[in-house]
């Protein structure tokens, strides 16, 4: 049998439970300590965030195959002339490096990613070593054209490795190689988390960034806003947790994935360029999207470059 100070207290932690659930004692403590926070400023033991110095700067960039225009100098002139900073190529062992490097030869743009299919959580150890081959013959065309490293996405559909396994061989093997053989080059492999859909194998940027930490050299991290927008609950958070690690970001619209700007007001990128700017991320900021069905190309561009700075600015 309860007594009566017992049914009294599990009332009140009840009470209590229900409080922190709605958030209503958050909002409480809050006013609470507003007046002495704001008196204790600077010596509050809040952490007080300051932007990094260099800044973060936005650096627009497109994928190869979405630059309008035919051959090397003409894409690379389309960049140049509309706001871009950086291009990301495919991920293609036979690319003509010498011909794309003089092409690029006193030009402000830099190279970001190369991308790619990539897949490592096949149970077969001889077929996960050929993939590590064939990734490796990009790599070394990463290091070529002075990009910043190979988009790898561990595992697609379904993995035929148990998840553990899956992890650790990554982490000691087959990542593990690439991510060495790409800094002896001076590049990197960029792990890429996707949608759930995709992928039941690294779906958030935190995770991505846990196995770059325990890779360590050679191994860094991206966020793409489209697998983002299912996965995190923050797109903030999300960045703020890769840090240092973050190389690449790749944009759309977040409700069908084209071009930004094509899906309205759905299309805000503002909470994820606030974290952007706290991490002082320099990296490119690159489309992956399509084309909705009937529009301008070029003219949808143009209003993403517009639409992506300012948004930055309000950031
Ligand atoms: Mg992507």
């Amino acid at each position: 049998m309860f007594t009566r100070q017992a049914k009294t207290r599990n009332r009140r932690n009840e009470m209590k439970r229900r409080e922190f659930l709605t958030g209503t004692a958050a909002v409480g403590l809050a006013a609470a300590c507003a007046p002495t926070a704001a008196k204790a400023d600077g010596g509050s033991a809040m952490p007080k965030l300051t932007p990094p110095n260099p800044p973060a700067q936005l650096n627009l960039c497109l994928q190869w195959g979405m630059i309008p225009g035919n051959g090397f100098n003409a894409k690379l002139d389309y960049l140049e002339s509309h706001g871009y900073n950086c291009v990301e190529l495919p991920a293609d062992a036979k690319w003509d490096c010498a011909g794309f490097n003089k092409a690029m030869e006193g030009r402000k743009l830099t190279v970001a990613t190369l991308c790619g299919p990539s897949d490592l959580s096949k149970a077969d150890p001889q077929a996960r070593q050929a993939e590590v081959d064939r990734l490796k013959s990009i790599i070394d065309v990463a290091g070529a054209v002075k990009s910043v490293g190979l988009i790898i996405c561990p595992a697609r559909g379904k993995p035929e490795l148990p998840f553990k396994e899956l992890r650790q061989d990554f982490v000691e093997n087959t990542g593990r190689q690439m991510a060495e053989h790409a800094y002896k080059l001076g590049t990197s492999i960029v792990l890429e988390p996707l949608r759930r859909n995709e992928t039941p194998f690294m779906r958030q940027v935190a995770d991505a960034a846990a196995i770059a930490r325990d890779m360590g050299k050679g191994c860094t991290v991206m966020g793409d806003f489209w697998h983002m927008a299912l996965e995190e609950t923050s797109f903030m958070g999300a960045f703020i947790s890769a840090g240092k690690l973050l190389t690449h970001v790749h944009i759309a619209s977040l409700k069908n994935r084209k071009i930004p700007g094509s899906d309205g007001d759905a299309d805000n990128y503002i909470d994820g360029f606030k974290g952007l700017k706290l991490i002082g991320y320099r990296g490119a900021v690159s489309l992956e999207g399509g084309v909705p069905k009937g529009g301008n190309k070029e003219e949808l561009l143009d209003n993403m470059v517009k639409l992506l700075r300012e948004q930055w600015e309000q950031a």
